[in-house]
């Protein structure tokens, strides 16, 4: 199962080009998602680029620190074989500009991020679900 996952306001709160502070459970949910098996790309607008610097490549040290194994970087290597689509293949999208994704505001954020705490179990269940 292939789980595409934004960075800023999903991951970590919105200081782009920083990495800001961690969305609340965000690295746990993760973590417990490639316990299931799930394949983790990280899909995010970060790019490096000589005008912003190495902001992509911070954000895959990041989630590497956190012990957060990914599968790709902004592509699914796998739909090569079936498709010459631009769009990178998931079979789910978790982002925090995506419709209906819950949100929360915590404390000193900028703007509202990635409920993990509705997001991930709902997650797991899928992934367990998928895997029999
Ligand atoms: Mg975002």
């Amino acid at each position: 199962m292939y789980i595409c996952v934004d960075f800023d306001g999903t991951v970590v709160d919105h200081r782009f080009p920083e990495i800001g502070k961690p969305v609340p459970h965000a690295i746990k949910w993760l973590k417990r998602l490639n316990e299931c098996g799930a394949r983790l790309i990280l899909y995010t607008m970060r790019s490096d680029s000589e005008q912003m610097g190495n902001v992509l490549s911070d954000a895959v040290r990041y989630l590497e620190n956190e012990g957060v194994s990914l599968f790709s970087v902004n592509n699914n290597p796998s739909q090569k074989d079936w498709t010459t689509s631009p769009k990178v293949y998931g079979d789910i999208y978790v982002d925090d500009s995506a419709f209906g994704c819950p949100l929360i505001k915590p404390k000193g954020f900028t703007r509202p991020c990635v409920d993990w705490k509705i997001v991930g179990p709902q997650l797991e269940h899928l992934c367990l679900s998928r895997r029999l």
